[in-house]
């Protein structure tokens, strides 16, 4: 009984010695970070259907931002509206926020970019020590001679001028190579837009979904805004987000819609 138990143990160990690093895993934890004033809740019919399937459906949009702690190492995820936008700049910024728990913008190793709008996109010139993720065709769109209209770009300037570090993704990234949190390729909102899937070790794997979707209609029905990018691309990262929730049993969060936000304690809590 005991040999077969021996052998048991090494067969199981054989097989995931592959998945297992040699040092223990690092702890990851997440929580979400207010990043801009709700307005009254919004008629979606008109712009976020392009079939106009929402009858006079109002929503209560909301903007997010997201801290990862991964072992010692933070990652911000998108950086909300800039703290001088008119009506819909956040109470208190990003960085006042992390010193809440004491840490400093230097602290940020990776700040990771769902795309180039500037709800996603406003406080990002507070972490210029941070390494920039972002995917490709974003980076190709921000740092365009004339970026087009919508691209918020101005921001970025340290990064465009190479001040700062920018590792533009073309396809997925092991964000700290330990499989625990992954960039995902999901374009259709914009040309290189991306998700975040944060495999947490008690809450389970989370689905930030970015401007994947916009609220719970649009992810349920494979929904596209009039003013997506592309139609086709949209509903294809709909369907990837759906698939990959499906093989982690991962919950899905979607940044911009106020039923999403208690799915995560409200910050300086974190979800671990
Ligand atoms: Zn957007």
């Amino acid at each position: 009984m005991k040999r077969t138990l021996t052998i048991l143990a090494i067969g199981a160990s054989l097989m995931s010695g592959i998945a297992t690093p040699a040092h223990a895993a690092a702890e990851l934890s997440l929580a979400r970070i207010d990043c801009g004033t709700p307005q009254p809740p919004t008629a979606v019919n008109e712009r976020f259907s392009d079939t106009y399937a929402y009858g006079d459906k109002k929503l209560q949009f909301v903007f997010s931002c997201y801290l990862i702690k991964h072992g010692d190492d933070y990652m911000l995820w998108d950086t909300g509206h800039a703290m001088t936008a008119p009506n819909v700049a956040p109470k208190e910024s990003v960085v006042d926020n992390l010193a809440k728990i004491n840490v400093k913008p230097d602290q940020i190793k990776y700040v990771g970019i769902s795309h180039y709008h500037a709800d996603h996109t406003g406080q990002i010139a507070s972490f210029p020590k941070a390494t920039l993720l972002i995917g490709a065709k974003e980076w190709e769109a921000i740092s365009a001679p004339t970026p087009a209209q919508g691209v918020n770009a101005k921001p970025f300037e340290g990064w465009i001028k190479g001040e700062n570090k920018v590792e533009p993704q073309p396809i997925d990234k092991d964000v700290f190579g330990d499989g625990s949190v992954i960039f995902l390729r999901t374009p259709g909102h914009t040309p290189g837009h991306s998700s975040l899937l944060v495999k947490l070790a008690e809450k389970g794997p989370v689905i930030l979904t970015g401007d994947a979707v916009h609220f719970r209609e649009n992810y349920e029905s494979d929904g596209v805004p009039m003013f997506n990018f592309d139609r086709a691309q949209t509903v294809a990262s709909i369907q990837r987000i759906k698939k990959l929730a499906e093989t982690f049993k991962a919950t899905v969060i979607i940044p911009h819609d106020a039923r999403d936000v208690e799915k995560l304690p409200v910050f300086p809590a974190f979800a671990k």
